[in-house]
């Protein structure tokens, strides 16, 4: 009877119709997708498959059993990091004592050292 009623009401013209459809598509409550426990949900770099960083263009996401999510971070798009000579703060050549050497993470707006220790050269 209760349909009967409706498809009564949908001949009288749009405005009422509409009204009715409205009403149904609010009512249409979809639930956010909750992942169920021991799945992770990770936001992976489309590129390298690994998880994103902030330098990463395209991210898509992906569900993983927790334990088995990817640790290591996408190394296409990450902070490059170079070897730097502490004495100079420029790029260690193979004339840079060992010790003088350090690995430096530089980030994305930070600029990198561009040239050669000029501190350290080769010999005469
Ligand atoms: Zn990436
Ligand atoms: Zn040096």
């Amino acid at each position: 009877m209760m349909m009967l009623t409706i498809l009564q009401q949908l001949k009288y013209g749009s405005s009422i119709k509409n009204k009715v459809l409205n009403q149904r598509y609010q009512n249409k409550n979809i639930p956010e997708f909750q992942p169920p426990d021991g799945i992770v949900q990770i936001s992976l770099c489309s590129d390298s498959l690994q998880p994103a960083t902030e330098q990463c263009p395209n991210v898509i996401r992906e569900y993983f059993i927790k334990g088995t999510e990817p640790k290591k971070n996408c190394n296409i798009h990450s902070d490059p990091t170079y070897k730097i000579c502490v004495d100079s703060y420029q790029l260690a050549t193979e004339y840079c004592p060992e010790d003088r050497v350090r690995e430096r993470t530089y980030h994305f707006f930070e600029p990198p050292p561009n040239i050669p220790c000029p501190v350290h050269s080769p010999p005469e």
